[in-house]
């Protein structure tokens, strides 16, 4: 990967991220996203039927023209690529819009593209906030279809946009996601993994399990392992091969992380660690919007912390007696983006998969998924899904040929 390097540290600076993250998910991921749908398209097929009147039933697929996409700041050239690529592939041309906090990879991108050679006016890249620009485009009468990956209230307000125009709209948005952890589960196996889920990216993820529930009989032998491991997290320079934990993305966002972690102590909640600015950074980081990993508990499943979509290192746990409990609890809020479920059990895992209002259900694992099976949201995490399937249909326009071989 020629530009890795200067990819992955463009990403760090823009974000906050740990740099070793960069290096190995965003950018390759990115990677992967453009082969996967270029490849992907060379395998499409078309319908054809005859029936008994000599008519030749064909369809057609054809790209819906332009198609606008815009991303959030988080996974910023991952998720970009995530849209743009099956958009490109079956033929449209494209206005992208990054998040304007983190425009210099998908700045790159436009340059890169244009070194290889991809035609002027194909691949179009506007950089801006969203209510000027990302409205401005999603308004626009020339774009005929809205891929978005962002929040749920500019997810409500890009819906009712596309359906002012009549325009094809895929809406990937926010989530509260539970981790399910039984007391069957192997808690030294397991740990590691609620951490990864809860803290990856400072917690910064869409798909991050910010609600652990965990069986009551183990949840004071999970707790002692998991806040352990939480407070080895190693926060600081994200340039450092040895950080775990970055800044988060903006003094804005810190801010409205913080005021959660106030919120939490609040609604009665006991802060078991973080919680606060750390005391100790590099000079360099001095200024950067850096927060512990925070893990708070005592709170029940319907407050607002355990409601809310927080986006950062603030984790909450919860004990839970039953399978019923445990599911109501899961599916009690209005999203619907992942869980996670920890257990030895397969048929209670079969019953939880089933059941749990998610898109993704992961069984042992987290963030784990080969691109070929389908990705969104149930309730308020988004509408349709992006696949090879429903993406492609999404860019393209579906046409019915019927011909009278008979005439
Ligand atoms: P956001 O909704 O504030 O912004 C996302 C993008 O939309 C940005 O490019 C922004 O400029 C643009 N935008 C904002 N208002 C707009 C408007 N009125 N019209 C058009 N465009 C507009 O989200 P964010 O803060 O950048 O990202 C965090 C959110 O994204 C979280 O809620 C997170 O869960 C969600 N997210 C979801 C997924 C998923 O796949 N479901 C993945 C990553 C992030």
């Amino acid at each position: 990967m020629r530009n890795l390097e200067a990819l992955a540290g463009a990403e760090s600076r823009d974000t906050g991220k740990p740099l070793r993250l960069a290096r190995t998910l965003d950018i390759p991921r990115a990677v992967a996203n453009l082969r996967f749908f270029a490849t992907a398209v060379l395998h499409e097929s078309s319908e054809a039927y005859q029936t008994d009147e000599h008519a030749l039933n064909v369809t057609l697929r054809r790209p819906v023209g332009v198609a606008a996409c815009i991303s959030p700041w988080n996974l910023p050239l991952y998720l970009f690529t995530w849209k743009i690529a099956p958009a490109l592939a079956t033929g449209n041309c494209v206005v992208g819009k990054p998040s304007e906090l983190t425009p210099m990879t998908a700045f790159r991108l436009g340059e890169i593209a244009c070194e290889a050679g991809l035609p002027p006016g194909v691949l179009n890249i506007v950089h801006g906030a969203g209510a000027g620009a990302g409205a401005a485009l999603v308004e626009h009468p020339g774009v005929d279809a809205i891929s978005f990956t962002g929040g749920t209230r500019t997810g409500g307000l890009i819906g009712q946009a596309a359906a002012r125009g009549f325009k094809k709209a895929a809406l990937e948005l926010g989530g509260k996601n539970p981790t399910l952890v039984f007391a069957d589960a192997d808690l030294d196996a397991v740990v590691p993994e609620v951490v990864r889920a809860a803290f990856s990216n400072q917690g910064q993820i869409c798909l991050c399990g910010s609600r652990v529930l965990v069986e009551a009989s183990r949840y004071d032998a999970f707790l002692e392992r998991f806040t352990a491991a939480v407070r080895a997290l190693r926060l600081g320079d994200p340039l450092d091969p040895e950080t775990d934990q970055g800044s988060l993305v903006s003094a804005a966002h810190r801010d409205k992380v913080l005021s959660y972690v106030r919120l939490a102590e609040a609604e009665g909640g006991t802060l078991l660690c973080g919680g606060g600015r750390p005391a100790a950074l590099p000079e360099r980081c001095r200024d950067g919007f850096f927060l512990e990993p925070t893990v708070v508990t005592q709170l029940g499943p319907e407050c607002r912390v355990n409601q809310e979509e927080v986006f950062g290192p603030l984790v909450s746990v919860i004990p839970f007696t039953d399978e019923r409990e445990v599911l109501a609890w899961a599916n009690g809020t209005t999203y619907g983006l992942s869980a996670s479920v920890f257990t030895r059990a397969l048929d209670r895992a079969h019953r939880l998969a089933e059941r749990l209002e998610s898109g993704t259900v992961w069984i042992n694992c987290w963030l784990v998924r080969d691109l070929r099976v389908p990705f969104g949201g149930m309730k308020q995490s988004g509408i349709g899904r992006e696949s090879i399937v429903e993406t492609v249909l999404d860019m393209t326009e579906q046409k019915t040929i019927v011909v009278n071989e008979a005439l």
